[in-house]
């Protein structure tokens, strides 16, 4: 695990233990807070026991599924309770819940599979379109706490809609969430995209002066 993942999952600990009544909670609180990484694995590990997630269930094969899809960290199977048919559900074999607790390497490799998988599924479903779908929380309709992509084949009037109600707002409504967002993408993302863009570069060049080097002496 790296810093940002250590990090995350010293978080979300902290936010199970708040549900516990406070005597319980505020002594486990200093624990989490000083538990060094291999401690963190380990409370997730019983916090888990008894009330094994069903994507995990799915994962380590005690639940029976479709599978259309595996490799050593993502899972594709599909979906029992269909909204058409192909519907498929992309998850990570590791249990996250949300998309900012996963690793990039993870993310890249569960969208590429989404990317690839697409005309494969429009071709063999004959579907008009597809919808990608990913819940986040309970209030989003995130039925089970493991990060899923749905992959949904869809159909003119298929009544398999992400539809919602359109609300009336004002200029002055939008500019104000607007005002806020803006300046938190510029302090929090900006910095972030780029430092990671730039460790990409870094590493594809690295990359590629090694493969030059490798090919030069043969080159007659
Ligand atoms: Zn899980």
């Amino acid at each position: 695990m790296d810093k940002e993942e250590i990090e995350n999952l010293r978080k979300k600990l902290l936010e199970q233990v708040d549900k516990l009544p406070e005597e319980q909670a505020s002594s486990l609180k200093e624990q989490i807070k000083n538990a060094s990484p291999k401690q963190l694995e380990s409370f997730v590990k019983q916090s888990d026991k008894g009330n094994e997630c069903f994507f995990c269930q799915l994962v380590s094969g005690k639940i029976d599924t479709v599978k259309i899809y595996e490799d050593n960290d993502i899972l594709a199977v599909l979906d029992i309770y269909p909204a058409n048919p192909g519907h498929l559900l992309i998850l990570p074999k590791k249990h996250f819940q949300f998309i900012y607790e996963i690793p990039d390497s993870l993310l890249n490799k569960l969208f590429l599979f989404v990317k690839t998988i697409e005309p494969i599924m429009i071709k063999i479903t004959k579907a008009q379109g597809i919808s990608i779908y990913i819940a986040q929380g309970q209030a989003a309709g995130q039925k089970v706490s493991h990060f899923s992509i749905n992959l949904v084949p869809r159909f003119q009037d298929d009544g398999a809609g992400f539809e919602w109600q359109k609300k009336k707002t004002e200029k002055k409504d939008l500019e104000k969430i607007g005002k806020e967002l803006r300046e938190a993408a510029e302090r929090e993302v900006k910095d972030k995209i780029e430092k990671k863009q730039k460790e990409q570069k870094k590493k594809e060049s690295s990359e590629a002066e090694k493969i030059s080097k490798h090919i030069k002496p043969r080159i007659p």
